[in-house]
């Protein structure tokens, strides 16, 4: 997720956007701690600061999205996406954006093989690469799948973090959300039993498909202390709680194998014009 200080990764070059770093105005992100911190120590006074950016870009580097089946069977040719993203910000081993989607995802088909259950559609489990910065990863695979879009089923991706989950967000039509009514009550002893709809999530990596009219799902997550970790130094895997991580993984299996084999067509993604 990229909500603050994206820029800051473009500052020492030209970049996309073809101008001179002189006629750039640089931009940085700092954590909620020193933004806190800033406003304290502004209140006092004057308040001067020396800023060190550190970061570089190097040349492009050809690199890949990870994807894994789950063969269907008898829908096998129909897909639900389930994903997380495979790139981090370099500061951390970025524990919550987004080592948590790609192992929760990873978990899915991993959950499901344990179980033996098998799917009657193909669940796919990606890690996008290059999220953070460009969404390359997401804008390839939706490329070579241009036509075969129609059997894209589904599309779960979770990339908010590792917060105790409530239930799920989806891009669904909203003549499709009464057949949600099953997936609810299995997910709701978990007190994840939400199902908020909303036109269009525009998540990094989904909202390509999503465009293209595959609807999106994404886990309804606590993120109040999400942007405390996120793109900073400080996510890692010990801010990582385990019991949240259980019921993240619960989550996202129930939902794909839910969306995997019912049986009623849910519809396409209507994302509005803008
Ligand atoms: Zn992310």
């Amino acid at each position: 997720v990229r909500s603050v200080g994206g820029a800051a990764y473009r500052l020492p070059h030209t970049g996309s956007s073809g101008l001179a770093d002189g006629a750039r105005i640089p931009a940085a992100a700092v954590s909620a701690e020193d933004a806190m911190l800033m406003a304290r120590l502004a209140r006092r006074g004057p308040l001067s600061m020396r800023l060190v950016l550190t970061p570089r870009t190097l040349p492009d580097a050809d690199s890949y999205n990870v994807i894994a089946d789950l063969p269907g069977t008898d829908k096998a040719d129909e897909i639900v996406i389930v994903s997380g993203h495979l790139d981090s910000w370099d500061l951390a081993t970025g524990a919550h954006d987004d080592a948590v989607g790609v192992a929760s995802a990873m978990a899915v088909l991993e959950t499901l093989k344990r179980l033996d259950y098998r799917p009657r559609r193909t669940i796919r489990m990606i890690a996008w690469m290059n999220e953070e910065n460009g969404t390359r990863g997401a804008r390839g695979y939706l490329a070579a799948e241009q036509g075969n879009v129609e059997k894209h089923f589904g599309a779960i991706e979770s990339d908010n973090g590792a917060g105790r989950p409530f239930g799920m967000r989806t891009s669904v039509g909203p003549q499709a959300m009464k057949l949600f009514t099953p997936l609810q009550a299995a997910l709701q002893p978990l007190g994840a039993g939400v199902i908020q709809r909303q036109d269009a999530l525009q998540t990094g990596d989904l909202s390509g498909l999503e465009r293209a009219g595959v609807p999106s799902f994404a886990p309804l997550i606590d993120t109040s202390d999400y942007f405390d970790y996120h793109h900073t130094p400080a996510d890692t895997l010990d801010k990582v709680d385990p019991d949240n991580l259980r019921r993240h993984v619960a989550v996202m299996t129930a939902t794909a194998w839910f969306l995997a084999n019912l049986e009623q067509p849910i519809g396409r993604a209507a994302v509005p014009e803008r």
